[in-house]
């Protein structure tokens, strides 16, 4: 016997579900090259357009030049330089709570966190469409790992009855594949009226939510005690790389104490730190992106239901449209690329069997013109598509 690779390969290629690497010949930005082609890309994360911005790419730079490239080590040993230190500092201030903890990647964040709070004879209760880095954690922590039905207190209330141990509610702040916001505070007094804490991961809405884009927990006004548990992305509108929680000082020195993804990995480049640390400074000078946004987002609403076109109950950035089966997914996605558009197709396993959906992403970096260009070419990959399965 051997594994048979081959085989499971072609089985995810029928199904029109294979995956492919787009190959990206510039930074990013509102056009891009790809597989040698330009296109108007409405698929990043870069929500705030400052991945590439000139200030942040000097940053980096500087950054290493004081710096050197490598975090050398883990942050336990000799990784833990004052760049790191003084991004967490930076990230603490900026979301009003007393510490904060760098993390190399959102899943592993994710991943340390869960682990190091709930483990065997405790409880973890997660959306059911939670990002999968949440969801692997809550499965890998050894808890009680379950369910709830999608932004449903009175769900979550049922499953909190069945609750041992310490008790962990987790929900992303905005949903990756929906755009749609948690509600917050109906969830937050759920979970509290249980004893059990609520861990927000705001991938999606930090940097882009609340007046000074502090996320959703400012667009709530909601603080420690709601949600003792705050995860935010660097690598999304600010536009470089890594990931945070911030909480009070009992839960950071947990974290560092026991979270091995923390404990056992080397500490991200210094340089990135710094580059980190200039694009949190935009992200409160530049109150502007988050306007032009806004302005973006409802152009693009108020064109898509002009069209008749499925979007779904979206506030945010993340504008997905519904088309069901991945293969007419792909079909649609291919023919924008050919009227020289870039959406991306998402299909099952990254969401539900039979919601297979374009998700177009607006950032800060688009003009109104790029909108209604994309607005064009979907009217035409649509009506080209649809009327003909
Ligand atoms: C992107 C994302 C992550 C993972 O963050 P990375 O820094 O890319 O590893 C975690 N949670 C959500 C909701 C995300 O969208």
């Amino acid at each position: 016997m051997s594994f048979n690779l081959s085989s499971r390969l072609a089985e995810r290629h029928t199904a029109s579900l294979y995956r492919h690497r787009p190959l990206l010949e510039t930074p990013q930005g509102p056009v891009v090259n790809v597989d040698g082609r330009e296109l108007i890309a409405f698929c990043s994360n870069d929500y705030l357009g400052l991945a590439n911005h000139p200030r942040v790419v000097a940053a980096l730079k500087e950054g290493a030049d004081r710096w050197g490239v490598g975090g050398g080590a883990s942050h336990l040993v000799v990784g833990h330089s004052g760049a790191h230190h003084a991004l967490e500092e930076a990230l603490a201030a900026f979301t009003g709570r007393p510490r904060a903890l760098l993390f190399s990647t959102g899943y592993m964040a994710n991943l340390g966190a869960i682990t190091a709070l709930v483990s065997k004879g405790d409880s973890v209760l997660q959306d059911r469409l939670n990002h999968a880095s949440l969801l692997d954690s809550g499965l890998l922590s050894g808890a009680r790992f379950s369910r709830y039905l999608h932004n449903d207190p009175a769900s979550l209330a049922n499953r909190l009855e069945k609750a041992e141990g310490n008790t962990l509610v987790v929900t992303d702040g905005v949903f990756s594949m929906d755009g749609d916001l948690a509600d917050l505070p109906a969830l937050c007094t759920t979970a509290c009226a249980r004893e059990a804490w609520t861990m927000v991961d705001d991938a999606h809405g930090f940097g882009v939510l609340g007046a000074t884009g502090a996320g959703i927990v400012e667009h709530f006004g909601l603080g420690m005690d709601e949600v003792p548990v705050l995860m935010g992305t660097l690598g999304k509108a600010f536009g470089t790389a890594g990931a945070f929680v911030a909480g009070s000082e009992a839960l950071i020195e947990t974290l560092i104490q026991f979270a091995r993804p923390y404990i056992y990995t080397t500490s991200q480049s210094p340089a990135i730190a710094c580059a980190t640390l200039e694009s949190l400074r935009l992200v409160q000078e530049d109150a502007w992106r988050r306007t032009h946004l806004r302005v973006l987002i409802a152009r693009f609403r108020a064109g898509a239901a002009r069209l008749g076109l499925a979007l779904m109950d979206s506030p945010t950035p993340i504008q997905p449209i519904l088309i069901g089966s991945s293969d007419r997914a792909l079909r649609v996605a291919d023919r924008l690329r050919d009227l020289g558009v870039m959406v991306g197709a998402i299909r099952p396993p990254t969401v539900p069997v039979g919601s297979a959906r374009l998700r177009v992403t607006l950032t800060a970096a688009h003009t109104e013109a790029q909108v209604d260009r994309l607005l064009d070419a979907l009217a035409d990959a649509i009506s080209e598509v649809i009327p003909h399965d």
